[in-house]
């Protein structure tokens, strides 16, 4: 479908609200019935009706419709975080005594889920490379289940070829997930390489404006009902109207952004190739990437977060280029409309800081709206204090 269609009238249905442009924020808890016979048929499909906004909502109805066909899947349900659509997700398709492969070092809520709350269920996680199919087919036992891949990641983007290992996986009967967040549907269609179940947070490109969470889970129609109907339901996890209003009003600028963000990210790379303070920088379409054929291969385009190694060896000099900045605000997160600077050292001990490995002393920066000469003359002056 197209995407203009997709974003200004897919689930727009205008008359029924005095044809204005914006949807109206459907803020209710609960829909009305005349008859009891409507009331039971509703009962019989919470999925197919408006009954009560934990399960469908008109606001977040518009929105879901919306993202499914900007993944290509069947159907979508969004969440009020990208972590609770992880989390209903992979909860959905594992059960006691199953094994789960997953890419090393995913989003550390998830590895929280896989190291801490599945064992209490009897379910084990395997990490793997994952740069190669063979890293998971020598990982897989008789009991694995599912297939974790984020790909990129958002720290040093390492890819997993994702059209290989859904091929291989869905000839074995595991289920698959993506985090897609870095790359989005428009630039990374997963769905269209084979993923079972393509998620990506909300909270970064598609709101845009860094002032509302929100999470989505693409697939099938029947991966999604069976979802519905125990965790999305059961947990409560579903986004509320009002942030599914934001999303909504966000999503209808997210192809210009993203082009924005393209464009600016060129340009501090730019900037950034020529800086004496910078040992080295990671971003999966740079021709010096590890794995910059395979990014070609499967990704569109690759814009916003660009991780800088620091040649500096100390903390203290990492700390005063990140306290010197004056536009890029330091903070977690991405997306938004703010350029952003992360040192990594930030979790890291005095202790524990290593000057030798270069990670420590690496610094993730992202590219947001903002004039790009606005955003370099800031590095600048912020490198030049080093
Ligand atoms: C932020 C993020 C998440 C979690 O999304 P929330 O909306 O913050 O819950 C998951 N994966 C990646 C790659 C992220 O950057």
């Amino acid at each position: 479908m197209n995407i203009s269609s997709i974003i200004n009238e897919l689930a727009e249905d205008r008359e029924l609200y005095f044809n204005a442009i914006s949807p109206p924020i459907a803020q209710a808890s609960n829909f009305a019935f005349k008859k009891v016979a409507d009331i039971s048929k509703a009962f019989e499909d919470e999925m197919q009706g408006y009954i009560y906004s934990r399960g469908l909502n008109p606001t977040v109805d518009i929105l879901r419709k919306k993202l499914a066909a900007l993944d290509g899947a069947e159907d979508c349900l969004v969440f009020n975080s990208g972590a609770a659509a992880i989390f209903a997700g992979v909860l959905a398709h594992v059960k006691a005594g199953d094994h789960i492969v997953s890419v090393k070092d995913p989003y550390s809520w998830v590895k929280k889920m896989f190291d801490v709350i599945l064992p209490r269920f009897g379910i084990t996680t395997t990490y793997v490379d994952g740069s190669t199919l063979a890293s998971w087919q020598q990982a897989t036992k008789a009991n694995t289940s599912f297939y974790y891949l984020e790909s990129p990641n958002s720290w040093t983007y390492a890819i997993q070829p994702v059209r290989e290992v859904a091929a291989f996986a869905r000839q074995q009967g595991i289920v698959t997930m993506i985090d897609n967040s870095y790359a989005t549907p428009l630039y990374q269609p997963v769905i269209e390489m084979d993923v079972d179940l393509a998620m990506q947070t909300a909270t970064k490109y598609i709101g845009g404006h860094s002032d509302t969470l929100g999470g989505v889970l693409s697939g099938s129609h029947a991966r999604m009902k069976k979802i519905f109907e125990s965790e999305y339901l059961g947990i409560g996890s579903g986004i509320q109207p009002f942030n599914a209003w934001l999303l909504l009003r966000g999503l209808r600028t997210l192809p210009v952004r993203l082009e924005r963000i393209n464009r600016s990210t060129q340009e501090v790379l730019t900037f950034l190739r020529q800086r004496p303070e910078i040992e080295s920088f990671l971003f999966p379409l740079d021709p010096s990437f590890p794995q910059y054929e395979l990014a070609r291969q499967q990704m569109k385009a690759a814009f916003g977060l660009v991780t800088i190694i620091l040649k500096a060896r100390e903390r203290s000099a990492i700390f005063r280029f990140c306290e010197s900045l004056q536009h890029l605000l330091m903070a977690v997160s991405w997306g938004g409309h703010e350029s952003l600077a992360l040192p990594k050292c930030a979790g890291i001990s005095e202790a524990d800081f290593d000057p030798s490995d270069p990670l420590h002393r690496s610094v993730r920066l992202y590219i947001g709206l903002e004039d790009p000469s606005y955003i370099i003359t800031d590095l600048k002056q912020a490198l030049e204090k080093i």
